[in-house]
């Protein structure tokens, strides 16, 4: 293994000073007060152990972050079944793009868009006795940290402006590929959402995507089959429509989220979580691909 806390000390310093890291996302009310100063690198390895320097350790909205944990908790209940109402194909739209308009047949491109969200929701909300509080156990559980919550504050703003969302959801009734109500179903998705964790706390939450799908505890999951699959996933459209630039810069299976967060992972050998709020054009942390093409860069690990 590298010496990572050295990579990291060495990539903190480098990235630190970027003079222009984008924009923080300011469509949620809520998110737009976060300072676009903060920055943090967790990375766990397989053997458990953490490598880390700057903000790791405070809590930010990991927004789509949420969207691989809700497919988890989607495939541990039903499995396959998944496939019969979301696609696994790239969209190379941006994440609030309404691509299922295309396809003239309800079915979204793949279940880390929006639109692929919130029919993953939709088939939670239909599984769990209470969605919001089964989803924070099944997050809190896989990730041995019971300290882990919903942004209330967030939650709320997001559901004041999210109108796209509600379009999205709208579209997929009319299609017939929305089961519940479409009020409960995106309460649900704006709740996943406003999920507040560290890259620390996302470190240990994404570790059972190196194991195999048996969490820090040993606890199996998920298959190894699903794991495969929403590692793939994770590659092809895991970053809007900048999965292609992320594969070609980075190497590594990710998603990343609006509050500036990115989790990547190489499996079976480690995760690695980056937080910093300014964002480039394609919604995606300025600072966090520099940060994770430099580590796959000095660490010589990628998938490729
Ligand atoms: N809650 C955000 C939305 O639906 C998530 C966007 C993201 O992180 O990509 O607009």
């Amino acid at each position: 293994m590298p010496d990572f806390q050295k990579i990291l000390n060495t990539i903190y310093e480098e990235t630190k000073h970027l003079s222009d890291t984008g924009k923080v996302a300011t469509y949620i009310p809520e998110l737009a007060s976060i300072s676009g100063n903060k920055f943090g690198i967790c990375l766990l390895d397989i053997e458990k152990k953490s490598y880390h320097i700057g903000d790791f350790e405070e809590s930010f909205s990991v927004q789509s972050i949420s969207k691989v944990l809700t497919l988890a908790m989607a495939m541990s209940c039903i499995g396959e079944k998944v496939w019969d109402r979301v696609d696994v194909e790239p969209s190379g739209d941006p994440f609030n793009h309404l691509s299922l308009l295309e396809q003239e047949n309800g079915i979204p491109r793949n279940p880390l868009i929006n639109a692929g969200a919130i029919v993953i929701a939709d088939i939670l909300v239909s599984e769990l006795k209470e969605p919001k509080k089964d989803f924070l156990a099944f997050v809190r559980q896989i990730s041995g940290d019971p300290t882990i919550s919903y942004d209330e504050n967030v939650a709320k703003s997001e559901k004041a402006t999210g109108f796209k969302n509600y379009a999205a959801a709208n579209l997929l009734k009319s299609y017939g590929n929305l089961k519940n109500d479409v009020l409960e179903v995106l309460d649900f998705y704006f709740y996943q959402c406003s999920l507040s964790m560290s890259c620390s706390q996302l470190c240990n939450t994404f570790y059972l995507f190196i194991n195999r799908g048996k969490c820090r505890q040993q606890q199996e999951f998920l298959t190894v089959n699903q794991v495969k699959r929403i590692n793939a996933l994770m590659l092809t459209c895991g970053f809007y429509d900048e999965a292609g630039e992320f594969a070609f810069r980075v190497g590594l299976p990710g998603k990343s989220g609006v509050g500036g967060g990115i989790v990547a992972l190489l499996p079976k050998n480690f995760c690695v979580a980056v937080w910093s709020p300014g964002l480039n054009k394609k919604g995606n942390s300025t600072r966090g691909m520099a940060v994770l093409e430099r580590l796959t860069t000095l660490s010589d690990l990628s998938i490729f």
